[in-house]
């Protein structure tokens, strides 16, 4: 049997485009998937749990990590921290996973420049602002203020778009994780990355 080169699949959304729900999907469904844990000094959310959605850590953690080398890439988004360390990556990459990584456009752009992983990027794009709109409000858990800044910031994050390898829009569920699935099938078919 063959195997391929583990490689990185970015991952970007703007928020409410059902990113969390395909990742989870992709986690549950898809062999030879490792998520790349996070740190951020954003506080924890009732239904996350420390090691498994993000390493919650201070802001003074999070310097000295910063400080000493930690992390591949880190980024403010909405006024926190956030930061993808090599550990975190190198770990699961060494036992031959593929890695998802959850993280926003200007992470995008540092791992491009920094030319240290192989990586392909892929944007979740929904059907429509005004359908996005639609599904912050449905949700239920922004105040409106909150719904039209997600929504300003939505509108900038999709112009960065063409910048992926790859745009899946998220109307049907079912049918942007067969889309995942089958990027992640084609690219892992790579010759350049199959191990002969
Ligand atoms: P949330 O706080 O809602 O979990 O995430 C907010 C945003 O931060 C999302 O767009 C997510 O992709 C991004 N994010 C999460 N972890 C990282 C990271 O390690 N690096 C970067 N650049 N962005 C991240």
């Amino acid at each position: 049997m063959y195997s391929h080169k583990p490689f990185m699949l970015i991952v970007s959304a703007p928020s409410g485009c059902g990113k969390t729900t395909l990742l989870h999907m992709l986690r549950d469904k898809v062999d030879g998937i490792g998520f790349s844990v996070s740190h951020t000094t954003r506080p924890k959310r009732k239904n996350e749990v420390d090691g498994i959605d993000y390493h919650f850590v201070s802001r003074d953690e999070f310097a000295k990590m910063l400080d000493a080398g930690f992390f591949v890439e880190s980024a403010t988004v909405h006024l926190n921290a956030y930061g993808t360390s090599f550990t975190a990556v190198d770990t699961l990459l060494a036992k031959g996973d593929d890695v998802l990584l959850d993280i926003d456009v200007q992470g995008m752009q540092r791992l491009k420049s920094a030319k240290r992983y192989d990586f392909i990027s892929i944007f979740i794009m929904p059907p429509s602002l005004g359908e996005l709109e639609s599904r912050l409000r449905r949700r239920n858990t922004d105040s409106d203020s909150v719904v039209r800044q997600r929504l300003k910031n939505a509108e900038k994050e999709i112009k960065s778009a063409s910048l992926y390898d790859y745009m899946v829009v998220n109307d049907d569920l079912n049918a942007a994780f067969l889309e995942l699935s089958a990027i992640i099938t084609a690219e892992r078919l790579r010759t350049a990355r199959i191990i002969f």
